[in-house]
């Protein structure tokens, strides 16, 4: 069934969505991009450009293969226009429940009938999105991986309503975009998050009861564990309000103190230091280098 998705309609065109609208032109679909602001728009475009440019200098793409993808997109501000007569919306816009619940009401009201309605939330409930729509059955979770054109993972969320034919058809669909699906329930995090924020809150924790610096906690998590990037790293690069915003995501969702986000990672979102996007996190980076270097602010935990 999933052949019968020709039309694509990507809401949002920041991180997640530009990736999203690379991977499914590169592989032959026709692309709505559809975001609130021109500027992220035209943003999105010298990205996708700028990052099928690498794949042409590593051999992956073709010029021409480049430029069949990149014609394969057209750029909407109009969330009607952007929806009419496509099979899929994959949502990628600002992770904010209220934010969802409005969007999957106006896709709802303004997309075909048939149209499956996915969306990239790296937290928040399915079933609480699916609930606003008349078509709970053809909502879906459609987490896909930053950064989406090298990420092979995508996390497919079964909301409680989600019908099983919708799931059947996006595994087969994500398996064309060349990636491995893997089918998961509505639970707060899902398994990706659920399992990777207590990770990184603990290492947080660890660093502010003064356990070891952040040096050596990412170390040995690399060195130790065969991970790619240490916790603390790792957290400067997703966003440290993002990190903060689903770990209350669990904490709220299971009740459980377990999940309560550490101080220093609420005292650090609250300043301002949100990692890579702010400049400073764990690590502070200067633009043009790729060095990071431990923030001075923490430099006294050793
Ligand atoms: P982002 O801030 O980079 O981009 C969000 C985009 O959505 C912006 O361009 C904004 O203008 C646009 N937007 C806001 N309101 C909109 C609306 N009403 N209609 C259309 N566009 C609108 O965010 P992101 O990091 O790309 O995250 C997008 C989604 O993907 C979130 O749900 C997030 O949880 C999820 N996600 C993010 C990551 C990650 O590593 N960044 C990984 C997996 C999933």
């Amino acid at each position: 069934m999933s052949h019968n998705i020709k039309n694509v309609t990507v809401i949002g065109s920041g991180t997640m969505g530009n990736g999203i609208c690379h991977v499914f032109a590169q592989c032959g679909f026709n692309v709505h991009m559809m975001d609130i602001k021109q500027e992220a728009l035209d943003k999105a475009i010298a990205t996708i450009g700028k990052n099928m440019d690498r794949q042409i200098s590593k051999g992956g793409l073709t010029e021409e293969q480049k430029q069949a993808a990149l014609g394969n997109i057209t750029t909407f501000t109009d969330l009607a226009a952007a929806v009419k007569n496509v099979d899929l919306v994959v949502e990628a816009a600002t992770e904010n429940i209220d934010l969802k619940c409005k969007l999957f009401k106006d896709l709802d009201a303004h997309a075909p009938e048939h149209c499956i309605l996915a969306t990239n939330t790296s937290s928040i409930s399915l079933t609480r999105i699916g609930s606003v729509t008349k078509r709970p059955g053809k909502v879906i979770g459609m987490h896909f991986m930053n950064p989406v054109p090298v990420m092979k993972l995508v996390e497919i969320i079964n909301g409680y309503a989600t019908d099983p034919e919708v799931t059947d058809v996006i595994f087969k669909l994500s398996e064309e975009l060349g990636k491995q699906p893997c089918i998961v329930n509505d639970y707060p995090g899902f398994i990706s998050n659920r399992i990777l924020m207590p990770l990184i809150n603990e290492a947080v924790l660890a660093l502010q009861e003064g356990v070891a610096g952040v040096q050596q906690i990412d170390t040995i998590m690399k060195l130790g564990m065969a991970h790619p990037m240490g916790p603390l790293q790792l957290a400067d690069f997703i966003g440290l309000d993002t990190c903060y915003s689903i770990m209350n995501v669990l904490h709220m969702g299971f009740g459980n103190q377990k999940y309560a986000p550490a101080t220093l990672l609420a005292n650090m979102v609250q300043a301002g230091y949100l990692g890579v996007k702010s400049g400073e996190g764990f690590y502070k980076y200067t633009p043009g280098s790729k060095e990071a270097v431990v923030s001075p602010r923490l430099r006294h935990i050793k």
